[in-house]
């Protein structure tokens, strides 16, 4: 009991009712944390020990009296929405940058550990696979908007990066692979289930040979939790899995699970109408380093998550 209580901290999550946000925040609350969350979605938590802010992250002052009064700042407000990256590119940047740039400020004059969600969009078209922490990063002209949110989430990293060694800030930066589950929005995973649900085509853009690896949110979550209690510092970490599929196959394997007489339509110009799009073939984590130093292993299986989705989207 002791331990427990001694372990107990109070955590600050803005975006707390986005995708990741929620789950994480449920498994704090599961562990017997406090958590103060933020966001300007409808709080769908109910716990005692889940404080909720309706508010956006463009409230410096709140953002300043609630990492006062926390131990760790989990900043993982954002858009992550390639749609959305072509068609409200200013927004995408101004709220992947502003908010954090006063974060990263608020966390050094406090003092206080800062866990980032970053992105795998970050290696870009990067042909070197698997793509290592340490790798390089290839992007398209910023005449092409579909790079703004990967060179908004990098500038955030080079900044927390270069407070870490200057101004001593501790912090974890996630790079997230395909994260998937109930409650992904705009993504292609809900994408097709939805569209499968409702005996629509499902749409490709391209050819459907290019690939994704898909990681299940609770193996996400799992491993999150795994480097908070090691007390890692310092350190960024791909948070993904290397079995890849390609979009067609995962659209093959949504049809057979849900049953549903959808089409795959190839070639979709959904996203190719918008003159700032351009895809990525494949984007594959290497997962070395994270299996070195907490010995993290995905155990979720593509067909297990989707059941997971399926169910959640159909109760
Ligand atoms: N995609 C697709 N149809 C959709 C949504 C996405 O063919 O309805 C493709 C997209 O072009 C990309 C892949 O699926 O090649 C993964 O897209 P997602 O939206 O999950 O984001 P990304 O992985 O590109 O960041």
């Amino acid at each position: 009991m002791r331990k427990n209580r001694k372990q107990k901290k109070v955590f600050f999550v803005t975006g707390a009712m986005g995708f990741i946000g929620t789950h994480w925040c449920k498994k704090l609350l599961d562990e017997g944390h406090i958590v103060y969350g933020l966001d300007i979605k409808k709080n769908t938590i109910k716990n005692k020990n889940f404080k909720f802010f309706k508010n956006t992250v463009f409230n410096f002052k709140l953002l300043e009296s609630l990492i006062k009064k926390s131990n760790i700042v989990c900043h993982f407000a954002g858009i992550a929405e390639p749609r959305l990256y072509l068609t409200n590119t200013s927004e995408v940047i101004n709220l992947t940058v502003k908010p954090s740039f006063k974060i990263v400020e608020l966390c050094v004059k406090y003092k206080k550990k800062i866990l980032f969600t970053s992105t795998s969009e970050i290696y870009g078209k990067s042909t070197k696979i698997p793509f290592k922490e340490n790798g390089d990063r290839l992007l398209g002209s910023t005449n092409y908007s579909r790079w703004c949110y990967s060179t908004s989430k990098s500038l955030v990293e080079h900044l927390i990066i270069a407070n870490g060694e200057d101004k001593k800030l501790d912090y974890i930066i996630f790079r997230l692979f395909n994260v998937y589950g109930p409650g992904l929005k705009g993504r292609v995973v809900d994408n097709f289930i939805i569209k499968a649900l409702n005996q629509k085509p499902l749409l490709i853009n391209g050819s459907g040979n290019q690939t994704r690896c898909f990681l299940y949110i609770d193996d996400c979550i799992e491993a999150f939790y795994k480097i908070f209690k090691k007390n890692i510092k310092k350190e960024v970490f791909n948070i993904g899995q290397s079995k890849e599929h390609t979009i067609k196959d995962l659209a093959k394997i949504i049809i057979k699970i849900t049953g549903t007489k959808s089409k795959i339509v190839l070639k979709s110009n959904q996203l190719y109408k918008f003159k700032g799009f351009q895809d990525i073939d494949r984007r594959v984590p290497d997962h070395q380093k994270i299996k070195k130093k907490i010995n993290w292993k995905p155990i979720y299986s593509l067909e297990y998550g989707l059941r997971n989705m399926i169910a959640d989207l159909t109760k």
